[in-house]
Protein backbone atom coordinates (compact mmCIF):
# COMPACT_ATOMS: atom_id res chain seq x y z
CA UNK A 1 0.00 0.00 0.00
CA UNK A 2 2.38 2.29 1.29
CA UNK A 3 4.38 1.65 -2.47
CA UNK A 4 1.79 2.19 -4.57
CA UNK A 5 1.01 6.06 -3.00
CA UNK A 6 4.33 7.30 -4.55
CA UNK A 7 3.29 5.72 -7.43
CA UNK A 8 0.06 6.98 -8.05
CA UNK A 9 1.26 10.18 -7.44
CA UNK A 10 3.60 9.65 -9.95
CA UNK A 11 1.18 8.87 -12.57
CA UNK A 12 -0.96 11.84 -11.52
CA UNK A 13 2.04 14.05 -12.04
CA UNK A 14 2.35 12.58 -15.33
CA UNK A 15 -1.19 13.16 -16.18
CA UNK A 16 -0.76 16.43 -15.45
CA UNK A 17 2.15 17.04 -17.30
CA UNK A 18 0.86 15.98 -20.47
CA UNK A 19 -2.42 17.73 -19.91
CA UNK A 20 -0.62 20.64 -19.51
CA UNK A 21 1.92 20.04 -22.25
CA UNK A 22 -1.00 19.63 -24.44
CA UNK A 23 -2.44 22.88 -23.10
CA UNK A 24 0.77 24.62 -24.14
CA UNK A 25 1.31 22.96 -27.73
CA UNK A 26 -1.85 24.06 -29.14
CA UNK A 27 -1.80 27.57 -27.65
CA UNK A 28 2.22 28.04 -28.90
CA UNK A 29 1.00 26.86 -32.24
CA UNK A 30 -1.76 29.26 -32.49
CA UNK A 31 0.80 32.03 -31.79
CA UNK A 32 3.90 30.57 -34.19
CA UNK A 33 4.57 30.69 -37.61
CA UNK A 34 2.71 27.22 -38.27
CA UNK A 35 -0.34 29.24 -38.92
CA UNK A 36 0.87 31.60 -42.01
CA UNK A 37 0.61 30.81 -45.47
CA UNK A 38 4.44 31.54 -46.18
CA UNK A 39 6.49 29.22 -44.31
CA UNK A 40 10.36 29.15 -44.71
CA UNK A 41 12.99 27.79 -42.59
CA UNK A 42 15.57 30.44 -40.77
CA UNK A 43 18.22 30.08 -43.48
CA UNK A 44 15.71 30.71 -46.25
CA UNK A 45 14.76 33.77 -44.59
CA UNK A 46 18.51 34.79 -44.20
CA UNK A 47 19.46 33.71 -47.72
CA UNK A 48 16.38 36.07 -49.09
CA UNK A 49 16.52 39.01 -46.77
CA UNK A 50 19.44 41.76 -45.85
CA UNK A 51 20.37 41.57 -42.33
CA UNK A 52 18.43 44.79 -41.12
CA UNK A 53 15.36 43.11 -42.48
CA UNK A 54 16.22 39.84 -40.29
CA UNK A 55 16.70 41.66 -37.54
CA UNK A 56 13.62 43.07 -37.44
CA UNK A 57 11.29 40.61 -40.18
CA UNK A 58 12.44 37.68 -37.52
CA UNK A 59 13.78 38.31 -34.87
CA UNK A 60 11.45 41.38 -34.28
CA UNK A 61 13.89 44.00 -33.58
CA UNK A 62 13.32 47.34 -34.16
CA UNK A 63 15.14 50.05 -36.42
CA UNK A 64 16.44 53.35 -34.53
CA UNK A 65 13.81 56.16 -34.69
CA UNK A 66 13.71 58.73 -37.67
CA UNK A 67 16.52 56.12 -39.13
CA UNK A 68 13.92 54.45 -41.51
CA UNK A 69 13.87 54.83 -45.49
CA UNK A 70 9.81 55.87 -45.40
CA UNK A 71 9.85 58.02 -42.09
CA UNK A 72 9.66 61.14 -44.34
CA UNK A 73 8.19 59.09 -47.43
CA UNK A 74 4.81 60.67 -48.56
CA UNK A 75 4.43 59.22 -52.38
CA UNK A 76 0.91 57.16 -53.03
CA UNK A 77 1.41 53.84 -53.03
CA UNK A 78 0.63 50.65 -51.17
CA UNK A 79 2.98 49.30 -48.46
CA UNK A 80 3.81 45.20 -48.84
CA UNK A 81 5.79 43.13 -46.51
CA UNK A 82 9.09 43.31 -46.98
CA UNK A 83 9.49 39.40 -46.54
CA UNK A 84 6.67 37.91 -48.11
CA UNK A 85 5.34 41.03 -50.84
CA UNK A 86 1.45 40.51 -48.96
CA UNK A 87 -0.17 43.80 -49.04
CA UNK A 88 -0.45 45.92 -45.47
CA UNK A 89 -0.76 49.67 -45.86
CA UNK A 90 -1.97 52.04 -48.35
CA UNK A 91 -0.05 55.41 -48.35
CA UNK A 92 -3.66 57.53 -47.65
CA UNK A 93 -3.64 55.84 -44.11
CA UNK A 94 -0.14 56.90 -43.30
CA UNK A 95 0.18 59.60 -40.95
CA UNK A 96 3.16 61.97 -39.62
CA UNK A 97 3.01 60.93 -35.57
CA UNK A 98 6.61 62.45 -34.86
CA UNK A 99 7.43 58.90 -33.48
CA UNK A 100 10.06 58.12 -35.60
CA UNK A 101 8.58 55.72 -37.54
CA UNK A 102 6.25 55.20 -40.46
CA UNK A 103 2.66 55.18 -38.64
CA UNK A 104 -0.68 53.78 -40.19
CA UNK A 105 -4.45 54.55 -38.84
CA UNK A 106 -5.25 51.11 -40.50
CA UNK A 107 -4.31 48.17 -42.26
CA UNK A 108 -4.90 47.74 -46.10
CA UNK A 109 -7.68 44.62 -45.06
CA UNK A 110 -8.92 43.51 -41.51
CA UNK A 111 -6.34 40.13 -42.60
CA UNK A 112 -3.54 41.84 -43.99
CA UNK A 113 -1.89 41.70 -40.22
CA UNK A 114 -2.45 39.75 -37.01
CA UNK A 115 -2.06 41.40 -33.63
CA UNK A 116 -0.15 39.29 -30.53
CA UNK A 117 0.42 40.42 -27.29
CA UNK A 118 3.83 41.37 -26.58
CA UNK A 119 5.20 41.44 -23.03
CA UNK A 120 9.01 41.90 -23.87
CA UNK A 121 10.89 44.38 -21.98
CA UNK A 122 8.97 45.04 -19.32
CA UNK A 123 5.80 46.26 -20.98
CA UNK A 124 2.60 45.06 -22.44
CA UNK A 125 2.49 46.27 -26.14
CA UNK A 126 0.14 44.90 -29.21
CA UNK A 127 2.89 43.26 -31.82
CA UNK A 128 1.67 43.42 -35.66
CA UNK A 129 2.82 41.06 -37.68
CA UNK A 130 2.14 40.02 -41.69
CA UNK A 131 -0.88 38.19 -41.69
CA UNK A 132 0.77 35.73 -44.70
CA UNK A 133 4.52 35.30 -43.29
CA UNK A 134 4.19 36.14 -39.69
CA UNK A 135 7.29 38.48 -39.73
CA UNK A 136 7.58 40.97 -37.54
CA UNK A 137 6.38 44.50 -38.46
CA UNK A 138 5.95 46.94 -35.31
CA UNK A 139 3.41 47.36 -32.74
CA UNK A 140 -0.08 49.08 -32.44
CA UNK A 141 -0.95 51.61 -30.13
CA UNK A 142 -4.43 53.24 -29.25
CA UNK A 143 -2.79 57.05 -29.05
CA UNK A 144 -3.91 58.53 -32.16
CA UNK A 145 -6.90 59.96 -31.45
CA UNK A 146 -6.74 62.83 -34.19
CA UNK A 147 -6.94 59.81 -37.09
CA UNK A 148 -9.94 58.30 -38.05
CA UNK A 149 -8.96 54.87 -36.07
CA UNK A 150 -7.74 56.18 -33.07
CA UNK A 151 -4.87 53.89 -33.99
CA UNK A 152 -1.28 54.32 -34.81
CA UNK A 153 0.59 51.05 -36.18
CA UNK A 154 3.91 52.14 -35.81
CA UNK A 155 5.67 49.95 -38.31
CA UNK A 156 9.83 49.55 -38.93
CA UNK A 157 10.56 50.91 -42.49
CA UNK A 158 12.70 48.00 -42.89
CA UNK A 159 9.74 45.87 -42.54
CA UNK A 160 7.88 47.23 -45.70
CA UNK A 161 8.19 47.55 -49.39
CA UNK A 162 6.23 50.68 -50.96
CA UNK A 163 5.08 49.76 -54.27
CA UNK A 164 4.77 53.45 -55.98
CA UNK A 165 1.47 54.15 -57.83
CA UNK A 166 3.30 55.49 -60.40
CA UNK A 167 5.08 52.25 -60.99
CA UNK A 168 8.36 54.06 -60.66
ZN1 LIG B 1 4.90 38.91 -44.99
Amino acid sequence: MMKSIPFLILLLSLGLNACGQKGTTTEVKKDTMSKFEVQKTEEEWKAQLNNEQYQVLRLKGTEKPFSGKYYYENTEGIYCCAGCHNPLFKSETKFDAGCGWPSFYEPITKDAVKENKDMSHGMVRIEVVCGKCGGHLGHVFDDAPGQPTGLRYCINSVSIDLDKKDGK
